[in-house]
Parts: C-alpha cells; sequence; structure tokens
C-alpha cells in the first residue's frame, strides 16, 4: 500500500490530505491518494499556463514523437495497467487489457493527427471586395484545457483528451475520478517518460466538486472537456461561461433486432454489450427491441447466455463480471429491478444483489416508463421487449431522454438507410450493438447524451482555434 503523489508542473507534488482508495471487489486498500485543494489547483493551472507557450514551441513532429512513445510505453507496461485496472475499477482482466490495448491505438492515432493538422486556401476573391487577395486557415492551439473523465474507461477515456490536446499543442489540468486515480497518475509517469515538457501534464486528484468547481471558473481555462454522468456534465456547462465545452455523458442505449439472422450470434453480442463491465459502459445495450416473431427465442437465447457468465475476482483470468463500482450503485439497481418487478415486469434471470455485485439481470415486459428503461442504468441490467411494426421499434428508440448511438439488426437495406435517417443518436451502428466504438470514429451524442464529438481528428479539431490570415498582393 503506497501514499501516491500528483503531478505538478513536471514534479512529483505531496499531498496536504489524502483519502482510501479501496478495491470495490475486496474492500482491500490499495492507495493512500492526495485530496487536492485550492493551493495545488492553483499551482497546476499556472504550471499549464507557462508552459503553454513551451509546448506551443514544439514541431508537429516533436508532438507526434511524444504521443508515438506513450503509446510504445502503454504497450511494454500493458500487464501492469490492466492489473492496475482490476484492482482500482474491479474491471475484469480480459477487459482491462482490451482497454489498454485502445489506449495504445488511441495514442497512435494522436501522434498520427499531430503531423496532419491542415488549414485551407479561401477563395476571397469570390467576393468583388475580395479581389487581389490570398487568404488562408490554420488551426492554433487553445491553451490550457481542463480535462475531467469518470471511472468506467479511464485508461482509454483520459487518452481521448490527452492525445488530441496534446498533438494540438495545448496544455492540460487532468481531473480523474476520485474512484480511479491510479490511472491518471500512471498516465502522468509514462508522459514524463516519453518526455513531454514540464507543466504541459499536470494531474490533480481528489472530490471532482473541489477541484472541478475551480477548473471550471478559472479564466485561464480555455476549454472543459468532460465525460461523465449528465448530471455533472450539466452542471459545469452552466457554470463554464464562454469556455469552450464538450460533454461526452451517458445513454440508455437501445438496439434493435429486426431480421432471424444468426440469432445465436446476435444474442451473444448483446449480452456482450449488456454485461461488458457489468454494464459500466455508457454505450452498454440496455433496450433490446425485437421483433414479435422472434421475441421468445432470442429471449431464451440471451437467458442462456446470460446465465454463462462467470462471477469473480477481477484479478482472475476466468472472470466476466465483478463487483460494480460501489454497493450503492448495486443498491440502486436492486431498487429499479424490484420497481420493474412490481410494475409487472418478468425477471427473465439474475435479479439479486449481493454486496457490491449485481446478477447479470434481464427485465422483460416492462414498460418504458420504468427506471429500468428510462434511465441511464450504469449496471448490469437489460430489458428485452418485442415490437410489432418497423416504426415502432424507430419510435421506442427515439423514445429516449438520450441519444448516444443505436445499434439495428437487419437484412433490409430500406430499413437501414430508414434507420440511420429516423434515429435520434450520435452514432447508428447497422448490424451490430450500439456499443460499437473504435477510437479514430466521430463519436458523441445528442439529446441528454452530451455536446461534442470525440475521435482523434474531431476532438483534435474541437482543442483547436482556426484562425483566418488574408495577404494583400
Ligand atoms: P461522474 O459524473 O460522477 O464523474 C465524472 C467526473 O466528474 C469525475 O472525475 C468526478 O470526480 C467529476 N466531478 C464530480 N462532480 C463534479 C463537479 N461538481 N464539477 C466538476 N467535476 C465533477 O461520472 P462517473 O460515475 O465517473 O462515470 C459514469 C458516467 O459517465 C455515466 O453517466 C456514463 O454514461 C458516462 N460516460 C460517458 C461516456 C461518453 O463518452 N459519452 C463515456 C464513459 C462514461
Amino acid at each position: 500500500m503506497t501514499t501516491k503523489q500528483m503531478f505538478i508542473g513536471g514534479q512529483w507534488v505531496e499531498g496536504k490530505q489524502h483519502y482510501e482508495l479501496r478495491s470495490p471487489y475486496s474492500g482491500e486498500r490499495i492507495a493512500m491518494v492526495p485530496l487536492a485543494d485550492q493551493e495545488d489547483v492553483e499551482a497546476a493551472l499556472s504550471s499549464a499556463a507557462q508552459a503553454a507557450r513551451t509546448i506551443r514551441g514544439l514541431t508537429s513532429l516533436e508532438r507526434s514523437t511524444i504521443l508515438e512513445k506513450v503509446s510504445q510505453l502503454f504497450q511494454e507496461r500493458l500487464e501492469e495497467c490492466a492489473l492496475l485496472l482490476a484492482d482500482e475499477a474491479a474491471k475484469p482482466l480480459k477487459a482491462a487489457r482490451a482497454e489498454i490495448a485502445r489506449t495504445i491505438e488511441t495514442y497512435k492515432f494522436a501522434a498520427e493527427e499531430a503531423k496532419r493538422i491542415h488549414g485551407e486556401t479561401i477563395p476571397l476573391d469570390a467576393a468583388k471586395s475580395g479581389a487581389g487577395r490570398f487568404g488562408y486557415t490554420k488551426r492554433e492551439p487553445l491553451g490550457v484545457i481542463a480535462a475531467i473523465t469518470p471511472f468506467n474507461f479511464p485508461f482509454n477515456l483520459t487518452a481521448h483528451k490527452l492525445g488530441p490536446a496534446f498533438a494540438a499543442g495545448n496544455t492540460v489540468v487532468l481531473k480523474p475520478a476520485s474512484q480511479t486515480p491510479l490511472s491518471g497518475i500512471m498516465t502522468a509517469k509514462l508522459f514524463e517518460e516519453a518526455g513531454l515538457p514540464a507543466g504541459a501534464l499536470n494531474v490533480v486528484t481528489g472530490s471532482g466538486g473541489v477541484i472541478g468547481d475551480l477548473l471550471v471558473k478559472d479564466a485561464r481555462v480555455k476549454m472543459i472537456t468532460f465525460t461523465g454522468s449528465a448530471e455533472v456534465g450539466l452542471g459545469i456547462k452552466e457554470k463554464a461561461g464562454l469556455k469552450r465545452v464538450t460533454l461526452e455523458l451517458g445513454s440508455n442505449s437501445a438496439v434493435i433486432i429486426d431480421s432471424a439472422e444468426d440469432l445465436e450470434a446476435v444474442a451473444a453480442r448483446c449480452v456482450e454489450g449488456a454485461f461488458n463491465f457489468a454494464g459500466q459502459v455508457c454505450i452498454s445495450v440496455q433496450r433490446v427491441y425485437v421483433q414479435q416473431q422472434l421475441f421468445s427465442h432470442f429471449l431464451s437465447l440471451m437467458k442462456e447466455k446470460a446465465g454463462r457468465l462467470v462471477f469473480g475476482d477481477p484479478r482472475s483470468e476466468h472472470t466476466d463480471i465483478s463487483s460494480l463500482i460501489h454497493q450503492r450503485e448495486a443498491e440502486r439497481i436492486e431498487r429499479w429491478v424490484m420497481e420493474a418487478e412490481q410494475a409487472g415486469a418478468s425477471i427473465a434471470c439474475g435479479g439479486k444483489r449481493e454486496g457490491g455485485y449485481f446478477q447479470p439481470t434481464i427485465i422483460a415486459g416492462g414498460a418504458s416508463h420504468l427506471l429500468v428503461s428510462c434511465s441511464e442504468a450504469f449496471g448490469p441490467i437489460v430489458t428485452v421487449n418485442a415490437y410489432d411494426s418497423w416504426d415502432e421499434a424507430v419510435d421506442l428508440v427515439n423514445d429516449s431522454d438520450y441519444g448516444l448511438q443505436a445499434g439495428v439488426y437487419t437484412t433490409s437495406i430500406k430499413k437501414a438507410f430508414d434507420a440511420a435517417e429516423r434515429l435520434e443518436v450520435g452514432g447508428v451502428i447497422i448490424n451490430d450493438i450500439p456499443s460499437f466504438r473504435v477510437d479514430q470514429m466521430p463519436y458523441g451524442g445528442v439529446k441528454t447524451s452530451g455536446i461534442g464529438k470525440e475521435g482523434i481528428k474531431y476532438s483534435t479539431e474541437e482543442m483547436s482555434e482556426i484562425k483566418f490570415v488574408s495577404f494583400k498582393l
């Protein structure tokens, strides 16, 4: 058990106060983590502001080389980082390794992006008064970016903020989720090793409310990039004033099963999407809408596959599902499942809690206004319902305050295009579940799921400013 330090201005800094970090699975104490105070946040912000000049002076190739090196270092430390995730987040080892593999790729994409931040030439003479002039645009860094990240993909979602921020030449103050600070601290170590200039990355750990508020209101911060719950995201937006803000928030993602083709594999994929990391995924499969004739067969296939999932120690190779991040989350899910049961829904499998573990649970026939359906579950529950017509299925998916991604299994090209047109989401995933994500694609929601896009090219654009230049010849 160690006492951790924060990374500020290129130095490892002791905290004045600490909090205990415990494993969500075993309850064992993993580390003592600094609780940053106002003075620490001030030091981080002033280091980031000073380093903004240094990092602007680096060439594209130099920024790219640092990101490439970080990617390599993650490759070398893959196992160490995966074990860290198993300990602090109770992420089963198989899923933890997959997250680190994505992190390696995400930094690689960022390294590539650093080399292709292009502007364009503008035909100014298309306007009468523009004759004899030449115009072009270039992309400039914003300056200091505050990055606030959630607990569920603490390495990869941090990479989605640091990668494009440094590709575009910004500096960052990172506030990792209080449940998963070790991944943020490890990330800082790897950037230090990769030769990032001092002050370009600062990591402050502790309370979201305290640190978050200080970052969000500070005039030196030019942009806030936040991934987390809609509730916290909305509060940030209200306080951010004129700062640029991207919000990657939650969802209750849906999938339509319109085709009888390969139902066995489709059911396996839906079970994977619903219960991967115990459903603590923003694009977890939470609502499955199945064509009436396929409904009972599909439900039994899902039940059979969910029944095979192995609960246990996140450090075990065999574990598919482990404890939720806090016991209170398992207790919340338990209340939601009881509400559904009392309202007449049937619990097709699971439904029970043991401490911080909640069994993989399939709920059939629940109404759309129930919490298990209309709110973000962020836990191991999935609702399965039948529909009669294609239009009804589209309406059911759209009947949500959220709109991150939706999946559609169909063999009809007409329905596939219709879904792409009519589904009110940031991403339509044809012939797969909504949980599909690779790290270069544009990613971000509509409605309560957020504002702005991630995906390295897109966030690099969000993290830079277009400057226009006109030459009179
Ligand atoms: P959370 O909103 O509780 O916390 C996210 C971060 O915000 C943490 O670092 C936390 O310390 C910080 N925070 C808390 N209060 C704050 C405040 N007042 N001001 C500023 N920062 C504050 O979310 P979580 O429980 O860590 O993560 C789960 C949520 O994240 C889910 O809703 C999930 O859908 C969402 N999520 C979205 C995406 C996406 O890309 N759309 C990806 C992963 C997770």
